[in-house]
């Protein structure tokens, strides 16, 4: 395809776009970039404090909702209406030494990290499909789902997981127009990025592992994450993308 630097500006003007867990962090950063390159983002939630704060910074819908109960989940997505676009950012990461990995935190976090991007991915596919929508979803998984992580059991099978339920969805949905890909960020400094790596004597090995010398920015994956929404790159489709600064090739 031929670049037209006019036309192929990333604009999402009358897309209609769904950001999971919008109300903190990365979330909430992927809905403030959508809304700058003019998306109308319906950010999805569950405390209802950080979205008013969110609507007001930025003007979009939102939606309270608890991606654990799948049944809000699905009531979400079906409230949302005619989605063009979708990234499924919502998660948890409870950190437990394997031994010691209740099934109570497994279940949660296989609840909201997996099961929840299947729920709504159906209902918002299918509803793709129905209207002919060649539209974009992204999986915001993380590189726990190629590391091994200490402490990171749950965490990281359910991002193996979400990897390749991606994948599955890419080939079952790619006939339809409709690509998926998942993005694997190395640590932010989140307040989940914060609870597992701010101790430097955890951090600091992970640290020095990353050629650019740094941690990512809630802004770095909200970019990629754009651009994977965009119709530049309309033949990236079942993708799991680092976005580690290089920690990958070392
Ligand atoms: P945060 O904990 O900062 O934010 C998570 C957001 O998801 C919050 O708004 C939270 O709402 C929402 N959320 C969590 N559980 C639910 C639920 N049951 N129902 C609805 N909303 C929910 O996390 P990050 O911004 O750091 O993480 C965003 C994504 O990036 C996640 O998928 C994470 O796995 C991934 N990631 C993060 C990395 C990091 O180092 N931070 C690295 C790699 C990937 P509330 O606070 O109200 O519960």
């Amino acid at each position: 395809m031929k670049l037209d630097p006019v036309v192929h500006q990333i604009d999402f003007k009358n897309r209609r776009t769904l950001v999971t867990g919008a109300g903190k962090g990365i979330g909430r950063e992927i809905a403030a970039m959508l809304t700058r390159f003019n998306a109308q983002v319906i950010a999805l939630s569950r405390t209802e404090k950080d979205l008013q704060s969110l609507r007001e910074e930025i003007g979009c819908e939102t939606m309270v909702a608890d991606l654990t109960d799948p049944g809000a989940a699905r009531q979400a997505a079906e409230q949302a209406g005619e989605v063009d676009l979708l990234v499924n950012n919502a998660a948890i990461a409870i950190l437990q030494p394997f031994l010691a990995t209740t099934v109570e935190a497994w279940d949660l976090t296989m609840a909201v990290n997996l099961r929840s991007v299947l729920v709504i991915s159906q209902v918002i596919a299918a509803q793709m499909i129905d209207r002919g929508v060649r539209g974009s979803i992204v999986n915001v998984s993380s590189m726990a789902a190629f590391q091994a992580l200490g402490d990171h059991a749950a965490y990281c099978a359910s991002k193996a997981g979400l990897d390749q339920l991606t994948k599955v969805m890419a080939v079952e949905l790619g006939k339809h127009g409709i690509r998926v890909n998942s993005v694997n960020p190395t640590v932010v400094l989140t307040e989940m990025g914060k609870r597992a790596w701010s101790d430097p004597e955890k951090g600091g090995p992970m640290l020095q592992r990353i050629p650019l010398g740094r941690f990512a920015e809630c802004e770095d994956v909200a970019s990629v994450i754009c651009f994977l929404l965009s119709d530049a790159a309309g033949m990236l489709n079942g993708l799991s993308l680092p976005i580690d600064g290089g920690f990958r090739a070392t």
